[in-house]
């Protein structure tokens, strides 16, 4: 069986000092036989954390990437470059890109595509708003958007993380039950079965007020394959206490 994967969105909170002292408080609490574990940082200290982590079992990851390959893109990164701090994830059309950056499904899934082509992992975020879920769109939504990553990706779709984010739960406190998240989770299981015979492989992460009072329950779910967790990774006591119960 595969290990779950949790992985930290530090979205845009940091700095230097911050970093250092919650990565020395991970670092210190980690059980090397743990879950996998990550953390996506703002790009400005991906050399930071590069040095902070090396040797250590929590990989790097970044939380966007330019569909482009190089050149004239003012203010984006590539994966090239995250290449050279020993980026391995990368997340990709998170609820926040897509709502105040304008991204498509089709944007998603280039981008996705570009960190393929550069040997990152991307971590797909698709997920429902609450006005969706009300109107009994969450499947019609999330499919939508992972349909785009598949069919941009073809087979290589077995590399990819995915990461069921209802909208209305990131940062509200809101978590959504372990049966709506649970449903969700089998549902796009069936929709990467599907593309892939190897989709049994791909991690499907819950994510929305993921913390550590509700992450057992969560992870105990047959389709939830661990967390991507923003707000309780900034606290190492929380974070590693998500990280011990997805053993
Ligand atoms: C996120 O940003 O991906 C997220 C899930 O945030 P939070 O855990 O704070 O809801």
């Amino acid at each position: 069986m595969k290990k779950k994967l949790i992985a930290g969105n530090w979205k845009m909170n940091g700095s230097l000092a911050a970093n250092e002292a919650l990565v020395k408080g991970l670092l210190a609490g980690l059980d090397r036989s743990a879950c996998q574990v990550a953390l996506c940082v703002p790009s400005v200290y991906l050399a930071q954390m590069q040095a902070l982590m090396a040797g250590s079992a929590i990989d790097l990851g970044a939380q966007d990437l330019s569909q482009h390959a190089a050149g004239a893109f003012t203010g984006e990164i590539s994966g090239a470059m995250l290449n050279e701090f020993g980026v391995r994830y990368c997340i990709v059309g998170h609820s926040e890109r897509r709502q105040y950056h304008f991204e498509s499904d089709a944007l998603v899934a280039a981008k996705a595509q570009r960190a393929l082509a550069f040997g990152i992992t991307p971590i797909v975020c698709v997920g429902e708003t609450l006005a969706e879920r009300e109107a009994g769109k969450t499947e019609e939504v999330v499919k939508r958007q992972l349909a785009a990553v598949i069919h941009a990706n073809g087979h290589c779709i077995s590399e990819i993380v995915v990461a069921y984010e209802p909208v209305w739960a990131i940062g509200t406190g809101k978590t959504a039950s372990t049966e709506q998240a649970q449903q969700v989770h089998a549902v796009l299981r069936a929709q990467l079965k599907a593309a892939s015979p190897q989709a049994d492989r791909i991690h499907i992460l819950y994510g929305g007020s993921m913390n550590a009072a509700n992450a057992a329950e969560l992870l105990a779910q047959p389709d939830i394959d661990g967390g991507l967790v923003g707000g309780a990774s900034l606290k190492a006591p929380d974070f590693l206490s998500i990280i011990a119960s997805a053993l």
